[in-house]
């Protein structure tokens, strides 16, 4: 079989899905393989690299569909590009199909089998593959530095013959995948880092990072909390309390990172208005639940906001996108372990199982039908 790389359609979007790295990997295990002209060019792969490793480059998209039987690309697919699907092909990519489901009854029509990287279950047999934590990892680190690119000042504190520079606060909100690599990232960069979660349990794992977790006055500490590792909306109460401690915190704090995010629904409102109005000048606010609708009060999604008192609001939504040399090789990564995956005779034939875990729960659209949402995986 061959599988084919698209060149992004969306505009500023620098990912590619297949890096000549990946796909000599692809290649051992019987793969051909093929990309659109220019597909890896903003993530710093030229055509010229593909060809050295034996990647045939061809034109346009049309052609590329046409001889691929499994396309792989980075956004969810846009319509003309279901049209160019058939029967017996596959597509993976990101797909958000709870977001997206017009896309859904288009991939049904086209005959075709979808994989939706974001769909990927998040058992510790699916690691290697899951692209969400891949991209929300190199989101948390750019938060920082974003942060710190905005910032007139040192992270580290430093004696020096000129003075004494004192570090800069971070308090970093929501403490999943991007929020330890933000606080990794701000704590290696010699910054006093404070973080906040609604889950308990990772009060852990934020020390061991070398950060001080904020601890709440309140009785009931699984407030919050979900089941399998997720947040759930905290009681009016509980968010008393929390916006309580971040009115306490917002004078000394120089810069926010907040990344908290409740599935399937709207970012919670964390970062009030009344906390930006009273942080100093100067002082950066980085909002990675931009893209749903943010978790501070004066956050534009894909906007630099600088506010009346001097502080800066940053609602960016393309971080792995401004890292794309990186993000293309953990993405083609995840994609090659998942065809590893689905390729057990290494002779270059995807045999779609349904009754793997991994593969029926990342499955959105399977010979014909929606096959989302996806029963609960049985296997941790
Ligand atoms: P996420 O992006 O859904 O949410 C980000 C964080 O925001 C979460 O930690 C959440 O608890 C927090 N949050 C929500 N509301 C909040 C509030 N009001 N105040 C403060 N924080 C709030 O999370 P994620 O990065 O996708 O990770 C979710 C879970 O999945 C974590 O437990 C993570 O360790 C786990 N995970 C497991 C695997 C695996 O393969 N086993 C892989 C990735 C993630």
């Amino acid at each position: 079989m061959r599988i084919g790389s698209l060149k992004e359609r969306l505009e500023d979007e620098a990912r590619v899905a297949l890096t000549p790295e990946s796909a000599t990997h692809l290649q051992k295990l019987g793969y051909q393989c093929a990309v659109e002209s220019g597909a890896g060019s903003a993530a710093g792969f030229s055509d010229g690299d593909y060809r050295a490793v034996g990647v045939e480059v061809v034109a346009g998209a049309g052609e590329l569909f046409g001889i691929s039987d499994i396309i792989v690309k980075v956004r969810p697919p846009k319509t003309d590009e279901l049209l160019s699907m058939r029967p017996g092909k596959t597509m993976i990519s990101f797909f958000y199909p709870a977001q997206n489901p017009h896309l859904l009854e288009s991939a049904r029509s086209s005959g075709a089998n979808y994989i939706a990287m974001d769909m990927v279950p998040r058992i510790s047999r699916a690691q290697k593959m899951d692209a969400l934590s891949s991209m929300a990892n190199i989101a948390g680190y750019r938060a920082v530095i974003e942060a710190g690119a905005n910032f007139g000042r040192f992270f580290t504190g430093q004696v020096t013959a000129a003075g004494k520079i004192p570090p800069a606060k971070v308090l970093v909100i929501g403490a999943g995948v991007a929020g330890l690599a933000a606080i990794g990232t701000a704590t290696s960069l010699g910054a006093i880092t404070y973080a906040f979660d609604v889950r308990p349990e990772v009060a852990e794992q934020i020390e061991s990072m070398g950060a001080q977790f904020v601890f709440l006055d309140f009785a009931d500490q699984q407030d919050g909390a979900a089941t399998g590792g997720y947040a759930a909306p905290s009681s009016p109460e509980f968010r008393q309390k929390q916006l309580q401690k971040f009115r306490e915190l917002a004078p000394d704090i120089d810069i926010v990172i907040t990344t908290a995010l409740i599935p399937g629904r709207d970012a919670p409102r964390l970062w009030l208005a009344d906390m930006v109005a009273a942080m100093k000048p100067g002082s950066v606010i980085v909002d990675l639940a931009a893209e749903r609708g943010g978790n501070c009060d004066l956050t534009v999604a894909d906007e630099k906001v600088v506010c009346d008192n001097g502080v800066v609001v940053i609602g960016y939504t393309d971080y792995p996108s401004r890292m794309a040399t990186q993000s293309s090789t953990l993405y083609a990564n995840n994609i090659r372990h998942m065809l590893t995956d689905v390729t057990p005779d290494k002779q270059g034939v995807l045999l779609h199982n349904m009754e793997d875990d991994v593969i029926r729960g990342a499955t959105v659209v399977y010979e014909g039908q929606i096959t989302f949402p996806p029963p609960p995986p049985k296997i941790k």
